[in-house]
């Protein structure tokens, strides 16, 4: 009970007055909910999920717009993002690229100790401790803007009313007047081959408590390669599974093939056109087992320590009501909604990885705003809402890769052949050039350009540095930039950036 007296002071005190339930046994040993009072039971804008979206939404109304507003939330404040997501994700990677810069320091005359072990528990304990402060944060952010916040499940029983199940089981019913689901998604479950429960998933990442010294990751998008590559640059043996002969097979091909050959250079293990047939258990070790085939044939790859499928992402929406309120659904289960975040169903909306627009952070934060606005700022947001064309987009791969607008594929498709400029380079930054060949990465620009103004439609970039890169030279992308806005920037000099304002 000695945290008691610590926490309680914070949970009864809220900066808005505002009564809510919080279950405290996320902090003590005891499993017993404490009710600070009871629970509105009308409000004006009601949230279900306390994820990135829902956050930006239920703040911007109530704080921005004074809307009676109320978030529910059954897990930990953040969502996906804070929690098992972008936040713990970066901090990795940026663990990875002291790895790395420390593997490269001799290069510079530097006398390191390239096998520095790594202490990951350490550095694990430490992240999820930035992440708890981080949780806190939203918190007191929710009670600044006098948004109230419940723990609990939430239900949709009809356009204007939400069953909330607490954390003791109790049920109660909220009304509203507007409801948003964005209750984003959970990672897919893996196919159904025998022992494929033996494995993990992104979420089980973020709870890996020693350094493995072999993994194997199922799956060809961003969160694969990311982690992937996190494991490499930290010393672990890395199997990486995918389906065809590339990964990131949305982007565009200039990316996927060369940070594929990367991948391949830098060491890990890649089974190309692979597919799972049965995970087994040593019982003695703990250790996996895994038979597969791939494009050389069939193979048992044995010893592992983590097995993690990370096969794509699907909606949270099952048992939250939506088919008993009506709302449409895809075939995958993303809610249906139009550019305004509307559903099929009045007063109902939903906003982020819900909907299968754009899954980011900021696209949910961006559009979660837009509604607030539109639904309760002054009349001259009536219209508000996120324009999802130009959305830039990083992975934090080894090395990072950033993206906005059209691959070519899709330019070519939209504006034929005939009227595309595809300007391109490849290059070895300057950070390597005095190192060892084998310590060298690849640098590789594409811009592709339409019609005779020769507007960049698609801008692709591979090297070191391309995640802080890209935001700048999206502004420029979205506010509908030519080649020759591009060339009458004048270069920095000596950068890599520079190469896409003198392409030829
Ligand atoms: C490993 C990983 C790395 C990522 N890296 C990046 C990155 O680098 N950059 C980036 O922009 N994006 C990244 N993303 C994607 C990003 O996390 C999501 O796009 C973002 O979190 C979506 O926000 P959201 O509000 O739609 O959903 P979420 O953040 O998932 O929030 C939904 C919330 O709803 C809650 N909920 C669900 N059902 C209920 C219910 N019935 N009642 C109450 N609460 C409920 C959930 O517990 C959750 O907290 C990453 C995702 C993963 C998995």
């Amino acid at each position: 009970m000695q945290a008691f007296s610590v926490l309680l002071p914070r949970h009864t005190v809220t900066a808005a007055g505002r009564h809510r339930v919080i279950n405290l046994s996320r902090h003590f040993s005891s499993s017993n909910t404490f009710r600070m009072a009871p629970i509105s039971k009308d409000i004006d804008f009601l949230v279900i999920g306390g994820g990135s979206g829902g956050l930006a939404s239920a703040r911007a109304a109530s704080g921005k717009f004074g809307a009676k507003t109320m978030v529910i939330e059954y897990k930990r404040l953040g969502g996906t993002c804070v929690n098992v997501g972008c936040v713990p994700k970066k901090v990795t990677f940026n663990a990875a690229l002291i790895a790395e810069t420390i593997h490269h320091a001799k290069d510079y005359g530097f006398s390191v100790q390239e096998t520095k072990p790594f202490d990951w528990t350490t550095f694990k304990h430490k992240r999820d401790a930035y992440v708890r402060r981080l949780n806190s944060i939203y918190e007191r952010n929710l009670a600044n803007d006098k948004v109230e916040f419940v723990h609990g499940w939430a239900k949709l029983l009809n356009k204007n009313q939400v069953e909330v199940t607490l954390d003791d089981g109790q049920k109660t019913v909220v009304n509203a007047k507007k409801i948003l689901v964005a209750v984003g998604g959970v990672p897919t479950i893996p196919p159904q081959i025998p022992g494929a429960e033996l494995g993990t998933n992104s979420d089980g990442f973020f709870d890996i408590e020693t350094l493995p010294k072999k993994v194997a990751l199922v799956g060809a998008g961003y969160i694969a390669v990311e982690f992937a590559g996190m494991f490499n640059a930290l010393g672990v043996e890395t199997h990486l599974f995918i389906r065809y002969d590339t990964f990131l097979r949305t982007f565009d091909p200039m990316i996927q093939e060369t940070i594929t050959k990367e991948y391949e250079r830098l060491g890990v293990h890649l089974h190309k056109q692979s597919s799972q047939d049965l995970v087994e258990k040593d019982d003695k070790t703990g250790k996996l087992r895994m038979h597969y085939k791939d494009k050389n044939g069939k193979g048992v790859l044995e010893e592992i320590d983590h097995l993690i499928w990370a096969i794509g992402r699907t909606p949270a929406t099952k048992d939250i009501g939506l088919e008993d309120a009506g709302v449409e659904m895809t075939e995958k289960g993303h809610i249906v909604v139009d550019k305004y975040q509307n559903t099929s169903v009045e007063n109902i909306y939903a906003l982020g990885d819900v909907t299968g627009q754009v899954e980011l952070t900021p696209v949910a934060i961006a559009a979660g705003r837009k509604l607030a606005a539109r639904l309760f700022g002054p009349e001259e947001f009536r219209t508000a809402h996120l324009d999802y064309d130009n959305i830039p987009s990083v992975v934090f791969a080894h090395p990072e890769v950033g993206s906005i607008g059209l691959t070519e594929p899709q330019a070519v498709e939209k504006y034929g052949r005939e009227n595309l400029k595809i300007y391109k380079t490849s290059f070895t930054a300057m950070y390597y050039a005095i190192m060892d060949p084998e310590n060298k990465g690849p640098t590789s620009y594409k811009l592709i350009c339409a019609g005779p103004e020769e507007k960049v439609v698609g801008l692709h970039i591979l090297g070191l540095g391309s995640g802080e890169m890209l935001q700048g030279f999206g502004v420029a992308v979205k506010m509908g930039a030519t080649k020759a806005d591009f060339d009458a920037c004048v270069a920095i000099h000596p950068t890599s950036a520079e190469e896409l304002v003198t392409l030829k």
